[in-house]
């Protein structure tokens, strides 16, 4: 199809306030850096950070800049300075993208904030490796450098099913931060701040799940392209009542939406899953490519990475290692291929795209074959896309293109 014949894609009007909470909570981080006035954690993006806020830490994470490198199209620049520490170019590109930002001394940050000059520095390094194991060796390298304490929770990985003699190991590894923690924050545990923010927590994440549940509307309020950008909130401001106030905002708006029948992408035809890590760099030429197939990719693995059912206010330790251990890309491809057919279902999918994202293999569900398995249960057929998260190099925009849109023809065959 030519890119002359433009469609409409509907704009979110909350992203004025979104982007509101986002800058505050990037100067608050530059502000406490600058002055010390707050203790800064650092912490992966599905680690402990109720419990580090519940001590007063402001926390930061490292995957969103790796994010913010991406879709900025700073990282595929500056990751051949990792590749010089001797970080291969195959492993995480948001490891490599944000080391070499930090090597060469560059930020997306500077750009979209005035006076904020660096990323904030740490006092505390926190990973949970249920993602992945490179998000202990990213923050290992900046302990080593920054000389800062390195903590964090080492997680099963693959199981079916997160049984009773899994979760209570998580939890003592959850609770055992917490004396180091006193020591690094200056302040005393106080169970009832940890409450209070799991219940933060949890509200967040019932607000997003609902968010994105708008999309099983005909047509869809919102694409994965728009979760990929509103989903900020949900990862660094959860456990805050800015993120609740948030998604309350933004849920009103999809819901208003689904009410008139309003569709993200004008005459959607196609409803499509993403599974995978979205290119950062390409998120508005791929949403633009759909859109202009009347395709609209409206649910993905990625976006839904942030809703944590699990978290109970009343017993903290054990829902956050529940919660964070339930994660989709913790499980074994048997409990994955169960979580993607009730996604089919749910979001009426016509068809799959999967991402295999070269730097990350934890978010690259297509190389054991998950996609052949899963159209012989549902029918509903698949096309695998290869490129990357970050590193541009990687992707071939005109490969991609072709693919998708013999992929969308298919379905369009599919249907007389
Ligand atoms: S899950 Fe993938 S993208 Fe995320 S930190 Fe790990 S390797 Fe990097």
């Amino acid at each position: 199809m030519s890119e002359e014949k433009k469609v409409k894609r509907k704009k979110i009007e909350a992203t004025a306030a979104m982007n509101k909470y986002m800058t505050d909570y990037f100067y608050e981080l530059d502000s406490a850096s600058k002055t010390g006035y707050k203790k800064i954690a650092w912490c992966t993006s599905v680690g402990p950070s109720e419990l580090l806020l519940s001590m007063g830490f402001l926390v930061y994470y490292p995957e969103n800049h790796g994010a913010l490198l991406g879709t900025s199209r700073l990282a595929t620049d500056v990751i051949p300075a990792a590749n010089a520490l001797g970080y291969s170019p195959d492993i995480c590109s948001y490891l490599t993208a944000d080391i070499g930002a930090y090597v060469q001394g560059v930020t997306p940050l500077s750009k979209a904030f005035e006076g904020i000059e660096s990323v904030p520095k740490p006092d505390v390094l926190i990973f949970n490796t249920n993602q992945c194991r490179d998000v202990k060796d990213w923050f290992a390298w900046y302990s080593k450098e920054l000389n800062v304490p390195l903590l964090g929770v080492h997680t099963h990985r693959n199981p079916t099913d997160v049984t009773d003699t899994i979760i209570p190991s998580i939890a003592k590894q959850i609770e055992e931060l917490v004396e180091p923690l006193e020591k690094i924050s200056g302040n005393k545990f106080d169970m009832e701040k940890l409450k209070k923010v799991v219940a933060l927590s949890r509200e967040c994440s019932e607000l997003w799940k609902k968010v994105l549940e708008t999309a099983a509307s005909r047509p869809s309020p919102l694409t994965f392209f728009d979760g990929t950008i509103h989903m900020g909130p949900a990862v660094v401001l959860r456990g805050t009542q800015q993120a609740v106030d948030y998604y309350k905002i933004l849920l009103k708006e999809l819901e208003e939406r689904v009410i008139n029948h309003e569709g993200a992408v004008e005459d959607e035809q196609h409803r499509i899953y993403w599974d995978g890590m979205p290119v950062w760099g390409r998120l508005r030429p791929h949403s633009e490519l759909f859109a202009n197939l009347k395709a609209c990719v409206l649910a993905s693995t990625y976006c839904n990475s942030w809703i944590f059912t699990d978290f109970d206010p009343e017993d903290p330790f054990t829902s956050m290692a529940k919660a964070y251990t339930e994660l989709f890309i913790v499980r074994s491809d048997k409990t994955k291929e169960k979580y993607m057919q009730r996604m089919i279902e749910l979001f009426k999918i016509d068809g799959i795209i999967y991402h295999d994202a070269k730097t990350c293999p934890n978010n690259s569900n297509n190389r054991y074959g998950m996609p052949q398995r899963l159209e012989q249960k549902t029918g509903i057929p698949s096309l695998t896309i290869n490129g990357d998260l970050n590193d541009l190099r990687l992707i071939s925009d005109e490969q991609t293109k072709t693919n998708i849109e013999a992929f969308i023809e298919q379905l369009e065959e599919n249907k007389k």
